[in-house]
């Protein structure tokens, strides 16, 4: 896609810090980085986001991949552990519409980065959301 900021860099048309390459991905240093490591792993292939038919297997090559980099920023940066986190929308904090996988790595004592305020809607709730949602 001529005007996906990340298939110009997988172009090698914008410069990236790649720490990882295959066939089917990348992975690459975030020029914005939530933390020291702040990596994204994406497909070669454009997909605007996880529902956008993506192959299964490639879909599982880049968890195994972001798993693998994680596994990384641990021994080699220090991390204490890493969150894997993957928007999809605008309104999920998507800003680039090419399939992501932000690989953030965690140190002790750092500020908590992925986290959201547990609610407490009630049974009712949940059952009629269990009704929709359900197969
Ligand atoms: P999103 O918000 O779509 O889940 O994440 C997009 C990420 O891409 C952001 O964390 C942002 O810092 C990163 N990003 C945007 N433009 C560039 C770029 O040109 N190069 C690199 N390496 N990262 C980018
Ligand atoms: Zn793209």
């Amino acid at each position: 896609m001529d005007n996906c900021i990340f298939c110009r860099i997988i172009a090698g048309e914008i410069p990236s810090m790649r720490i990882f390459e295959d066939d089917d991905c990348i992975a690459t240093l975030d020029i914005g980085p939530a933390s020291k490591g702040h990596t994204l792993v994406m497909p070669k292939n454009h997909y605007a986001d996880v529902t956008d038919g993506v192959p299964e297997a490639l879909l599982g090559k880049l968890l195994k991949t972001a798993a693998k980099i994680g596994a990384r920023q641990i021994e080699k940066l220090g991390a204490a552990g890493f969150n894997i986190v993957q928007n999809n929308g605008e309104e999920a904090g998507q800003t680039v519409r090419h399939l992501h996988i932000h690989v953030i790595p965690r140190y002790e004592g750092g500020p908590k980065m992925v986290g959201w305020e547990p609610t407490d809607p009630g049974m009712d709730a949940l059952q009629k959301v269990y009704e929709v949602l359900k197969d």
